[in-house]
């Protein structure tokens, strides 16, 4: 055992001594020289492309003639969608939510996971049947609203497109922070409108909805309309119901529903409460 080991941890050093070969100059110095066939293989990381980041392809085109193509290797795709995840906010625990991970417990928390797959796939479709770019799951928590809207960001994740993750609390405690910072707090909201998918995670969440100040509703409206106009796909969980999301800002709101296209607008309160499967 003891020498096996031993073997193993030389056997780069003994596989370069075995195939090196000596030349003898004058009587004493030597020299370690290799064979063509005997160097050590490039090893790529991958082994699509050798590590060109492209692949070369060929293609007839009209009148026969045979063109060169070139387009980027997965490789690229993949680590462009790690960046993506990696920018995205999302902590080691959130970047582990799936739809396949999402508990389906009840009939409802089926219909809810349908709801949000059915939103991913509409907004990834070349042809969508709707004009919805937005998604509303609304109503108590646990019943697994940030789980799902977080397993959809994912998906567009790594399906290549940028994504944010904010939690509205965090997010207006920050944006108050830098209110008196034009540049960061420019850089705070420009972060949330440039993304492709933002997940605004317990939009307004407060005790009350006289508790939610001006200037907390002013930096939403910046994010959300910004959005809204640009037609962005945007995520909401909120434990609001619509009834107060259209008392805190009638237009705002109306808004959010607009995004949804009538569709992807889910009332979670109907969905049980499954606070032991650790899903708010
Ligand atoms: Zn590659």
């Amino acid at each position: 055992m003891q020498e096996q080991q031993t073997n193993q941890n030389n056997l780069t050093h003994q596989n370069t001594t075995q195939s090196q070969k000596t030349q003898t100059v004058g009587n004493t110095q030597t020299i370690p020289t290799l064979s063509n066939q005997e160097r050590p293989k490039k090893v790529y990381q991958c082994d699509i492309c050798h590590d060109e980041g492209f692949i070369f392809y060929k293609k007839r085109g009209y009148g026969d003639e045979i063109y060169e193509y070139s387009k980027r290797c997965e490789c690229q795709i993949a680590k462009e969608n790690q960046k993506n995840i990696e920018k995205s906010d999302l902590s080691e625990i959130y970047r582990r939510c799936t739809f396949a991970n999402y508990i389906v417990g009840t009939k409802e928390q089926g219909e809810a996971k349908e709801k949000a797959v059915g939103f991913y796939r509409e907004c990834t479709n070349p042809n969508p049947v709707s004009t919805a770019y937005g998604m509303l799951f609304y109503g108590q928590s646990g019943a697994g609203k940030t789980h799902l809207a977080i397993s959809t960001l994912n998906n567009f994740l790594q399906y290549g497109k940028t994504g944010l993750y904010v939690n509205y609390l965090e997010l207006v405690r920050k944006l108050s922070q830098f209110s008196m910072d034009y540049m960061q707090y420019n850089q705070e909201i420009s972060k949330c409108i440039s993304v492709d998918v933002l997940l605004i995670d317990d939009l307004f969440k407060s005790k009350s909805n006289s508790d939610i100040s001006s200037a907390k509703l002013t930096y939403m409206i910046e994010i959300i309309n910004h959005r809204y106009y640009n037609k962005k796909i945007t995520m909401f969980t909120t434990e609001k119901s619509i009834d107060d999301l259209l008392t805190i800002d009638e237009s705002l709101a109306s808004r959010i529903v607009q995004m949804t296209d009538d569709r992807y607008i889910l009332n979670m309160n109907n969905v049980a409460n499954f606070r032991l499967n650790k899903q708010s």
